[in-house]
């Protein structure tokens, strides 16, 4: 499991080299109440762009090739049963 904080282009070049990795995205100060879970390939997280978008501006990400090692982050982060607040509808990691 890795985090990504105001690294944009570290966090996309994990998202290159994982295809078949999975993503949380949480505030910068994680708590319980948002933590979405996407595939690293879903386009909702993985459009080139330059402004801090993805890992700044409140946001930062987890990320691993494994959905239990984010279960394990959730649960660090008070989701005691190891959810996602949020299960992207779009790339359905789940
Ligand atoms: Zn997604």
């Amino acid at each position: 499991m890795i985090g990504f904080v105001d690294d944009d282009g570290g966090y996309m070049a994990w998202l290159t080299a994982h295809p078949g990795g999975f993503v949380v995205n949480v505030r910068s100060t994680a708590g319980p109440g948002y933590a979405v879970l996407h595939r690293a390939g879903c386009r909702f997280i993985y459009v080139p762009r330059d402004d801090r978008a993805y890992t700044g501006r409140g946001y930062r990400k987890v990320v691993s090739d494994d959905i239990d090692d984010l279960r394990a982050f959730a649960r660090s982060i008070g989701r005691w049963d190891g959810s996602f607040s949020q299960v992207c509808g779009h790339c359905a990691p789940l």
